[in-house]
């Protein structure tokens, strides 16, 4: 049987670790599927390749999240809230889109049982995603931005600048949802402003993965319990995997392989 074609879209891509967790994931499972990447540099060309490669399913990373939530001809109600795609299933000559970036995220604070103050730092898509979700989950999401002009797309959670931040709340988990750190030594917010977090947080988290960040080394000094965005990353890629093979797997039997990706 000819193998179905699974794709990360995106730009860059060359760095992505979903090829190996979705292969693991595959040969595990003896599914006949094959992932590989694709870079692309013209996000409206998005739906014309999917059928020109006669790609079964793909995950969708930066910068193309929203046209790929422009080109479905389906979207799950969480994509159609947060406006945003990163993972298509074609079924047929139809493009079916869901988003697992936030469903992953709240699946890997899990561990944090009771602590439901959270204040993210940073208020790009991921954020926004993944506000929402925790919202609807029972968190109380405070929002922390270095400009004000993205502020604006929280019109139902309290947000601050790093001039208008003042402490009102005890926060428990503090999470860098910017991509300060990713590539170069910055924190996401200044250092004073992290000092005064300390004394309730339970623990920082980063969404950023397989470095540690000035801000996680930041906690570590300070005796916080930190994690990265490993488990954000594994469990949005369960989820894809589940949409990619219609949930013929279970978590836990995707889990078991795709996992090896990180050892
Ligand atoms: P966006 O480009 O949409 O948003 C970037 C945000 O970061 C903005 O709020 C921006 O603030 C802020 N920012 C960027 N650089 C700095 C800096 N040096 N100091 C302070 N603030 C800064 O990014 P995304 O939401 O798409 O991605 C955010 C992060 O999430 C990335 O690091 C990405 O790798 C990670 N990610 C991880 C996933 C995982 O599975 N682990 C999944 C998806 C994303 P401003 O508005 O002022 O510009």
């Amino acid at each position: 049987m000819k193998k179905k074609l699974f794709t990360i879209f995106g730009n860059p891509v060359n760095h992505s670790k979903s090829p190996l967790m979705h292969n693991l994931a595959f040969k595990g499972l003896n599914y006949s599927g094959c992932y590989t990447r694709y870079r692309l540099e013209d996000g409206s060309k998005l739906r014309d390749k999917f059928f020109e490669l006669d790609i079964t399913g793909a995950n969708i990373t930066v910068p193309h999240k929203e046209i790929a939530f422009e080109i479905c001809d389906e979207l799950d109600e969480f994509a159609k809230r947060v406006r945003a795609v990163n993972t298509i299933v074609r079924r047929g000559d139809k493009l079916y889109g869901y988003n697992s970036d936030a469903l992953g995220f709240l699946k890997a604070i899990e561990e944090f049982k009771g602590s439901k103050r959270v204040l993210f730092l940073g208020a790009g898509g991921t954020a926004k995603a993944t506000s929402i979700i925790l919202k609807d989950a029972g968190y109380e999401v405070t929002i922390l931005n270095r400009s004000a002009k993205r502020l604006e797309q929280y019109p139902n959670f309290k947000t601050y600048t790093f001039e208008s931040f003042k402490l009102e709340d005890d926060y428990n988990l503090i999470v860098n949802m910017t991509s300060a750190g990713l590539k170069d030594e910055s924190l996401p917010c200044p250092i004073n402003i992290l000092e005064t977090l300390i004394s309730s947080a339970k623990a920082f988290i980063d969404v950023i993965y397989g470095k540690e960040t000035p801000f996680l080394k930041f906690a570590k000094q300070h005796n916080i319990p930190t994690k990265d965005g490993s488990d954000m990353l594994l469990y949005q890629g369960i989820i894809a995997f589940e949409k990619f093979t219609n949930n013929r797997f279970t978590f836990k039997e995707i889990e078991q392989y795709m996992k090896k990706a990180f050892y």
